[in-house]
């Protein structure tokens, strides 16, 4: 019997009044834990499986799970989807419904992020529960509520049912094309940017804010962190620290219910090379690579900041010339429909009224030593994030993923654009520094 450790949080109790669940019946983690399914399949009394895999993750997964399957009598129907580039949009999710063998009662998808999202689109219309044997640890969609997918050509997200069962076979996430495994590591990485900015929105803005989920999440980058020799190793102690902590990171964003412990402005970097790559054709790679970029540029950024300090008069100078509509134009041209989409969304939203932007300037002013100790506290200096990246050979600037270095600064701007969350370019923006940043 393998050694089964769960990944669990109090439900209730919690110092910040939130009663923390998660959807995700089971966690189950180790070395061959996939012969587990039958099992599993038990619990939620399946009748008849729908087995869903791509060409890769059929060779990877499908192919062991059809077996087991065979092996134990389960009655199943196996659809690989034969397409050698799969994007979670229209067409992607339509071949998957008709291919859906009516008889099937529950999902068991072998896959990680694309095919992911497609079972939970699925799943959730069909009612159907699903259960995902993971091919690698590239993102932290496994637990979460949401798919990212591609809906008339924008990048969206959808609000789904989770698995019920995620499977981790330690023996299988390590030999995902090693890319993959730097996305997962990747994805932790953003960690420190996304708890370093959910601080620093509890204190700018009082959003909500919960300290035992952000040090679990911070606990679980430390385990990636201190195993990342061993991941390009493909050490499995060191795939099975990244594959946990992206789970816990999706469970996470449920327990908090916002997106906070998972992604800050080094996630809309990503967004933003996502949303470009669909309107211009630039290119786009593995979300948790992108966000590790993200994360390096802003660090950088922060490393700016804090050798700052907020006048009040530079702030409402900069305010008061900042022309919002050139703004709005610039961001339509450079990124496409996906900036002309931001336009409408201030129009509803103004994060760049006058009240909110003196609301944020009198904290900034009144707490900026309490916002250099919290930059100082999760975000690891320069020199430590190189050590780190040189081990694990984690791209960091723009052109080490085939985009123009030139481009990081007006990136940079853009990311307080995508969503109304307080993140680092809306501090230096609030501080009428943000001209002053290099990037
Ligand atoms: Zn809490
Ligand atoms: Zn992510």
């Amino acid at each position: 019997m393998n050694e089964i450790k769960k990944i669990t949080l109090p439900e209730v109790g919690c110092s910040c009044g939130k009663a923390h669940r998660s959807t995700v019946d089971d966690v189950i983690v180790g070395k061959g834990v996939i012969n587990r399914l039958p099992e599993v399949l038990k619990r939620y009394n399946a009748k008849k499986v729908f087995v869903l895999a791509d060409k890769n993750t059929y060779k990877a997964a499908g192919e062991r799970i059809c077996s087991i399957l065979s092996d134990n009598n389960i009655a199943h129907t196996l659809y690989v989807m034969q397409q050698d580039v799969i994007e979670p949009n229209e067409e992607a999710v339509g071949s998957v419904v008709m291919h859906f063998d009516h008889d099937c009662d529950i999902t068991v998808v072998a896959g990680s992020g694309v095919l992911g999202d497609i079972t939970k689109i699925v799943s959730t219309i069909r009612k159907t529960k699903y259960i995902i044997i993971a091919t690698a640890p590239s993102m932290d969609g496994f637990a979460s509520n949401s798919a990212s997918v591609i809906r008339d050509n924008l990048k969206e997200s959808i609000y789904t049912c989770t698995a019920s069962v995620i499977i981790g076979d330690t023996e299988i996430l390590a030999a995902a094309p090693m890319r993959m495994l730097l996305s997962g590591i990747g994805d932790m990485l953003a960690k420190y940017i996304s708890i370093c900015e959910w601080k620093l929105a509890n204190l700018v803005c009082s959003d909500y804010y919960c300290e035992g989920v952000a040090s679990l999440i911070r606990q679980a980058v430390k385990d990636c962190t201190d195993n990342a020799k061993g991941l390009i190793e493909r050490d499995e102690k060191a795939v099975e620290a990244v594959f946990r902590g992206l789970v816990l990171s999706g469970k996470a964003m449920m327990y908090a219910g916002v997106t906070r412990p998972a992604s800050g402005t080094e996630h809309y970097f990503s967004h933003i090379w996502d949303m470009r790559g669909l309107d211009k054709g630039t290119p786009v790679d593995f979300h948790g690579i992108q966000c590790a970029v993200g994360t390096y540029q802003t660090a950088l950024v922060y490393d700016q900041l804090k050798k700052l300090t907020p006048s009040r008069e530079k702030a409402i100078k900069h305010f008061e010339s900042f022309d919002l509509p050139a703004w709005h134009k610039k961001l339509a041209d450079y990124i496409g429909v996906g900036g002309e989409m931001m336009k409408k969304v201030e129009e509803k939203e103004h994060k760049y009224s006058e009240e909110k932007h003196r609301e944020h300037l009198d904290v900034i002013i009144s707490k900026w030593d309490e916002i250099i100790r919290i930059i100082n506290e999760e975000i690891p200096s320069i020199n430590e994030l190189d050590k780190l990246y040189d081990v694990l050979g984690m791209p960091k600037k723009l052109s080490d993923i085939g985009l123009d270095d030139k481009d990081a600064y007006i990136v940079f701007c853009a990311t307080k654009d995508v969503r109304d969350k307080y993140v680092s370019s809306k501090l230096a923006w609030d501080m009428g520094v943000i001209d002053e940043i290099i990037l």
